[in-house]
């Protein structure tokens, strides 16, 4: 890469970037300006850039970092190769900028490369390589691209140098990268041993840089077309073509182009036998200022001096520059050893980076794989969540629903459908219920037996509907007198029956009696029935511990009712036990049956 690769960079950087602004007042059009005369006006450049440190306090902090690469340059353009690079190192690590870590990245390379230190010279040029993309502006952006063109035809990788120039030539590149992609292109083609079309590879080019002034680029191609001419027999032309141009090629002041044309024609006027011409291109390249002393033409310097004193018979001479050439040529082996050691490391540093990107990049997918399938077995888990709640609350909604059915049949077993009372083995159970509750304290327990009178004729006189309304009237009036913890039930027909809990015989003939008021109060008129609804009621109430039978107390509150049947209907009869066998007259006992056979009569 070299002086001249620094020389390109620097003008390209510097020529194309914004033009300087005459009324430049801000930071940054100081900024711009100072970047737009880099390369053209080093005087002008180092005033701006002194200026815009002075003026420090009025940037912000991206103008200064923009500040410190111009910076660089000074000092890298002053010779402070080391100072400038590591600020520039320091700038590709830190600046938040991707233009200024592309451009620190660039000018880190070009130093490194001058000072023949190829690592990190394509270290940082692959640096600015990947970052490249990131930049706008073409003409900055295509820059990498040109600069790792000519290092790659220096290495003789010219394929890679060819790819480079065709993918500048692609991205619509400024005039200035497009000359200089165009002269790397024709480079490597000729590096490759492919044939050139001299209008197109050739001429458009030379054409095309000439336009740009671009005196240094013109005569490269021109250098590199004569050796294409005389690797094909056009050995004379190619010397015509070198030495016609030979005074522009000098006013380019560029040693190593310089030297390159002076060791061509030097080479091509020995294979052509003309001693004395080589001679005097060969002692052009040795004495010329700055030559260096691994270069190619150097090298071929020597050898052409040192067989031109052979031929004269100058044996020391030639002895001197055999010297000269052995050592030079050794200095440039080892220095092409140095560069292709540092370039096939860093092809080894690039593939290795790249291997671990696509590592990274395979972790990262297999992270976000596990993270999809982690997500899909949470979604999963959640379906299986909402499913088993939905088949609990399915469940729930089942067994409520069958509760609720199980208690509206067992309501139906037990209550009567006509009147809503408890029917007969309802009313007995819940009975017997309260009557063992009641038993173990003794608490008293009534049991009012009510059977309406002549029921018969209601039906038949005024129909079984009348009938059944007479029916309900009886145990709508009849839940009146109950209180809450009291008993109302239907046992069957016309027959009711009541439990009321601690109720002793007075209140328990207190209700049977209002109970009778009540019914003997139902008036069936609005049915079109004018017979009276009365009943006759049995009362009987605990007293002794073996009253609380269920069964002895049904049956003797019948056996009252009877009594009422037999008094007239219509009245309330208390139960009263028969007398004990010897003590005093005993009033005759009233079965069901006697009782019946006596109202049948009556
Ligand atoms: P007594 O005063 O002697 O009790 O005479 P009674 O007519 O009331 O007695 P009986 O036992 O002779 O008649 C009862 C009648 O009750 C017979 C039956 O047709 C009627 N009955 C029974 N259940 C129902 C019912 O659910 N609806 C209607 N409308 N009548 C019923
Ligand atoms: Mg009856
Ligand atoms: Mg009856």
């Amino acid at each position: 890469m070299a002086i001249h690769s620094l020389r390109s960079l620097l003008l390209g950087a510097g020529l194309f970037l914004l033009p300087a602004m005459a009324c430049a007042t801000s930071f940054a059009d100081r900024l711009r300006e100072a970047d737009a005369v880099r390369s053209g006006d080093s005087a002008r450049f180092v005033a701006l850039v002194d200026g815009l440190a002075r003026d420090r306090d009025r940037a912000d902090e991206s103008e200064l970092r923009h500040l410190r690469l111009l910076q660089d340059y000074r000092r890298a353009f002053a010779g402070d190769y080391q100072g400038a690079s590591a600020d520039a190192m320091a700038l590709v690590e830190q600046a938040p900028e991707p233009v200024l870590r592309y451009r620190a990245a660039l000018l880190v390379s070009n130093i490194a490369a001058l000072k023949r230190d190829y690592l990190v010279g394509l270290r940082y040029l692959d640096r600015a390589l990947s970052m490249r993309d990131r930049i706008e502006d073409p003409a900055i952006r295509n820059l990498s691209g040109t600069v790792a063109g000519t290092l790659y035809n220096e290495f003789g990788h010219y394929e890679l140098a060819l790819n480079e120039a065709e993918r500048v030539l692609a991205d619509h590149p400024d005039p200035h990268n497009r000359c200089g992609a165009r002269q790397i292109r024709a480079r490597a083609l000729n590096g490759l041993g492919r044939t050139l079309d001299e209008g197109r590879d050739i001429q458009e080019a030379i054409a095309d840089c000439a336009a740009q002034r671009q005196p240094m680029a013109v005569n490269a191609i021109r250098a590199t077309l004569a050796e294409y001419w005389a690797a094909h027999g056009r050995r004379k032309q190619a010397i015509a073509l070198l030495e016609k141009n030979l005074p522009e090629t000098l006013d380019t002041g560029y040693t190593r182009l310089i030297g390159e044309v002076r060791q061509l024609l030097a080479q091509f006027h020995l294979d052509e036998g003309d001693v004395a011409k080589a001679q005097a291109q060969a002692r052009a390249i040795v004495t010329a200022p700055g030559q260096d002393p691994t270069s190619l033409a150097t090298v071929v310097a020597h050898r052409v001096l040192y067989l031109a004193a052979m031929q004269r018979g100058d044996t020391a001479e030639a002895f001197r520059h055999y010297r000269l050439y052995a050592e030079a040529d050794k200095a440039r082996l080892d220095d092409i050893k140095a560069r292709e050691y540092a370039f096939q490391l860093s092809r080894h540093e690039i593939k290795q980076k790249n291997q671990s990107i696509a590592l990274l990049t395979s972790k990262n997918r297999l992270l976000s794989l596990q993270q999809e399938v982690d997500r899909r077995t949470k979604w999963n888990f959640s379906l299986a969540i909402a499913l088993l709640l939905v088949l609990v609350a399915s469940f729930g909604y089942w067994g409520w629903r069958a509760r609720r059915m199980h208690g509206s049949l067992r309501r139906l077993a037990e209550t009567d459908g006509l009147t809503g009372l408890a029917n007969r083995r309802h009313f007995r159970e819940r009975s017997e219920a309260v009557l063992a509750a009641c038993a173990e304290r003794r608490r008293p327990v009534s049991v009012l037996l009510l059977d309406l009178d002549h029921f018969k004729q209601i039906n038949d006189q005024c129909g079984h509907a009348a009938g059944d309304w007479v029916l309900r009237e009886v145990a709508r009036v009849g839940r009146l007198h109950c209180r809450e913890q009291d008993l109302f039930g239907r046992l069957g027909g016309e027959e009711f029956a009541l439990t009321l809990v601690d109720c002793d015989a007075d209140a328990a003939m207190r209700t049977a009696e209002a109970c009778r008021r009540a019914i003997a109060s139902i008036d069936a008129g609005s049915t079109g029935c004018g017979l009276p609804v009365t009943a006759s009621v049995g009362v009987v109430a605990t007293r002794g511990a073996s009253d609380y039978d269920y069964e002895a107390l049904i049956a003797h509150a019948d056996a009252a009712m009877y009594r009422s049947k037999l008094a007239g209907r219509n009245r309330v009869a208390l139960y009263t036990p028969p007398p004990v066998p010897g003590a005093g007259q005993a009033e005759p006992a009233l079965d069901r049956r006697n009782a019946e056979a006596m109202l049948r009569e009556y």
